[in-house]
């Protein structure tokens, strides 16, 4: 057998065959083989190989390769080949102290995380046939449906405090039942989690809203005491009380909202976070049922969290504003000009990913999605569309240096209300938008202010 079971990239199974034909062995691992027996597209396009080939070998076999000290791979292509190694002491809990090559495949899938990620197909050495390695028994473990770490579980989540958040993040994104013990080292370690560095963590947070439903992630985050440890802002949502569908507390709510985010736009992470911190502003706002001010409390919660967890300032700001807007109560009487200043407050670029977060906060409290009037404002706001009416400064019909010129006036604060106040007006007004009507306007507010 020179072809494995599984389905795997032409790319992927040239550079294996590259390493067999150098004499060396070579190996399929990791994820890509647990998400293709699973008959799963492979989370991660780039699959792990493990070789006995060191780095330096690697790399003149794969010349267009580079290599990742950090990781001591090579990465080439869609491939990353990672020598067969032994990891010794992990005195930080976070990375091995020394690590040392060896030319045992045994030894390199002893020292990986969970069973289903020990699995190896491929060839020895000079070998002739290809076949499993699979000393954990990961594959009965992956029929079993089972994520169980290799070895003893508490010393493994005491070596790599990752794994524990890693348990949590593939136990959902796969559809794996964690095994009993396992579960319980978790439980036991979680304090460990602080040893993290708080991007790692945010890397796996990006991961584990992929997984359906993402709630699964964070149950078994709650169940393990672990979301406490990595996200105290969540954490303070549990046993919140509100009253919106029976026996359902605010992060019940958090979740559910979170879930039917994913549902209504499974590929949009800025949907997701922002389903998943809208409410976090309630606990310390909570009082006499009532969470006056949550949204803007939420806001900065949702800021600092993100922050701190490494994502990129463009999704932070609109995840803040996002939270910081979904309050809104819409009522038919609103007039064109109401709904024009919606879509100004919110931004034209924000708008419709904030009407998706009420379906889905609606979802999320037992109600229809299109509750509230959703799909009314919805209609209206495309028909304000539509009719390209102002909406941001440089719609209006002049611009700072007419109003200047107009008024012979230095440039200076007053320049930029007076040209906010033009567009509050055009907005109310769009049939104002003409050069002569916002000089006009301008000349007289600069006479009596
Ligand atoms: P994904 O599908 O998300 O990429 P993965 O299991 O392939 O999941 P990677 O981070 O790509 O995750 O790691 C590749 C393999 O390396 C894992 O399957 C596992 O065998 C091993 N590995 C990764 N991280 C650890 C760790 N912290 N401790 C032990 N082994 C690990
Ligand atoms: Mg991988």
């Amino acid at each position: 057998m020179s072809r494995p079971p599984f389905s795997v990239p032409p790319e992927v199974m040239q550079a294996l065959e590259e390493l067999w034909s150098a004499g060396h062995a070579g190996y399929l691992v990791g994820g890509g083989v647990r998400d293709a027996l699973l008959g799963r597209t492979p989370h991660d396009p780039v699959w792990d190989l493990a070789t006995d080939a060191i780095p330096e070998r690697a790399l003149e076999l794969f010349p267009g390769g580079t290599y990742e000290n950090r990781f001591g791979t090579v990465l080439a292509g869609g491939v990353e080949v990672t020598t067969f190694r032994r990891d010794h002491a992990y005195g930080d809990h976070r990375r091995p102290d020394r690590v040392t090559f060896t030319d045992s495949i045994e030894e390199d899938l002893a020292r990986r995380d969970f069973t289903v990620n020990a699995v190896a197909w491929g060839r020895a050495a000079g070998g002739q046939e290809a076949g499993w390695v699979d000393p954990t028994g990961g594959r009965a473990d992956l029929d079993a449906r089972l994520l169980r770490a290799v070895g003893d579980p508490e010393l493994r989540f005491g070596e790599d405090a990752l794994r524990l958040v890693r348990a949590a993040r593939i136990a959902a994104q796969v559809g794996l039942t964690i095994h009993p013990d396992t579960e319980a080292a978790m439980s036991e370690r979680a304090g460990d989690v602080s040893y993290l560095a708080t991007e790692r963590i945010g890397r796996e947070l990006r991961r584990m809203l992929d997984a359906e439903p993402p709630s699964a992630a964070f149950r078994i985050l709650e169940r393990t005491g672990l979301l406490r440890s990595l996200f105290p802002e969540l954490a303070a949502q549990l046993g919140v009380v509100q009253d919106k569908i029976p026996g359902q507390d605010l992060w019940d709510h958090s979740l559910a909202t979170l879930d039917a985010a994913a549902a209504l736009a499974p590929a949009d992470p800025i949907a997701k976070l922002a389903a998943l911190l809208h409410d976090t502003g309630k606990p310390e706002t909570a009082a006499d049922g009532h969470f006056l001010g949550h949204e803007e409390a939420g806001a900065r919660i949702a800021q600092t969290f993100l922050s701190r967890l490494g994502f990129g300032s463009q999704d932070v700001r609109r995840v803040v504003r996002l939270v910081r807007h979904h309050m809104w109560s819409y009522v038919p009487a609103w007039g064109d000009a109401a709904v024009r200043r919606f879509m100004r407050r919110v931004g034209v670029d924000l708008v419709d990913d904030l009407l998706r977060l009420r379906e889905a906060d609606n979802v999320g409290s037992g109600w229809p999605a299109e509750g509230g009037g959703v799909a009314e404002l919805r209609a209206r706001i495309a028909e304000q569309r539509h009719r390209r009416p102002p909406l941001s400064l440089a719609d209006l019909a002049v611009d700072g240096n007419a109003v200047m010129a107009s008024l012979g006036r230095e440039p200076g604060p007053w320049l930029g209300r007076t040209l906010e106040r033009l567009l509050d007006s055009v907005i109310s007004d769009p049939e104002r938008n003409t050069p002569e009507r916002l000089l006009a306007d301008a000349r007289t507010w600069a006479e009596k202010p």
